[in-house]
């Protein structure tokens, strides 16, 4: 469903990711980890084109994705594609004016042209995904760190993503709040959502990926299935990387 080539990205003389290649199957959950300052998160920004990467190929369903605004002929632009390529962070930025029912809609409405009645019953059914059908009406500083970050998946869920980025979703959290989002996370994998997700939470990585990739200055360094990944990593480097959560 998204494919990149020879991807690099500089930031004037820093060259933060040095070639990546990869596929991403539809239904797939990929999770990255890798040391602080690897990329990890410029590459996945770059999946949605939040950073515009400054080589190589990107392709989503087969069509070239290009950094203009609008789709040109055979090519798909930067605003479809961020539309169809939803992204979670670490600071989820709620309006803090609206409601959280507000929140949900708003992207529907005002891009997707959808009714107040059609998006209405969509992000209902989604807070309830997320475990609060009750919240609709509460304001987003009457809520919890993982309350609002659950909020802001629903919002993500709402434009109808085809994938889904995570980055770092729970390392702002409390710990007593980090596992009702990775119960969200884990329920979007299971329901079949393509999912790139970035995270130190490795025994959850083990658990809700279908593989594993390690970047570590600016490359994939290692990737395949969890089991081989967490457990037999090839490089010294992996294995460093890995003590560390033990
Ligand atoms: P972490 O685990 O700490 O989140 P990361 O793997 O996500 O790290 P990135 O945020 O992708 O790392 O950053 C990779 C490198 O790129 C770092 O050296 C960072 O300082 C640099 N960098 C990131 N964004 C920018 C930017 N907008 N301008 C300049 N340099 C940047
Ligand atoms: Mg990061």
């Amino acid at each position: 469903i998204l494919s990149v080539r020879a991807l690099t990205k500089s930031y004037g003389e820093l060259e933060v990711l040095k070639g990546i290649d990869l596929d991403i199957t539809p239904g797939e959950v990929i999770a990255i980890i890798g040391p602080s300052g690897s990329g990890k998160s410029t590459f996945i920004r770059c999946l949605n084109m939040m950073e515009v990467p400054t080589s190589g190929s990107f392709k989503f369903r087969g069509s070239h994705v290009l950094p203009e605004f609008k789709d040109k002929a055979g090519t798909l632009g930067a605003g479809t594609l961020r539309r169809k390529v939803g992204m979670c962070f670490q600071h989820f930025n709620l309006f803090p004016h609206l409601t959280v029912l507000d929140n949900v809609t708003k992207g529907p409405r005002v891009v997707l042209k959808e009714s107040q009645v059609e998006a209405e019953a969509h992000a209902r059914a989604l807070l309830a995904k997320v475990g609060l059908a009750d919240k609709e009406n509460y304001y987003p500083s009457k809520l919890s760190g993982g309350q609002k970050q659950r909020v802001a998946i629903a919002r993500s869920l709402a434009m109808r993503p085809d994938v889904m980025l995570f980055d770092e979703v729970t390392s702002a959290l409390d710990p007593e709040l980090v596992s009702e989002v990775l119960q969200v996370v884990r329920d979007l994998a299971e329901g079949g959502m393509t999912m790139v997700l970035v995270t130190h939470e490795m025994a959850f990585a083990a658990d809700v990926a279908d593989r594993v990739i390690f970047i570590d200055n600016g490359v994939i360094a290692e990737q395949g299935p969890p089991q081989e990944v967490m457990h037999s990593p090839q490089s010294e480097r992996l294995q460093q990387f890995l003590q560390r959560f033990h």
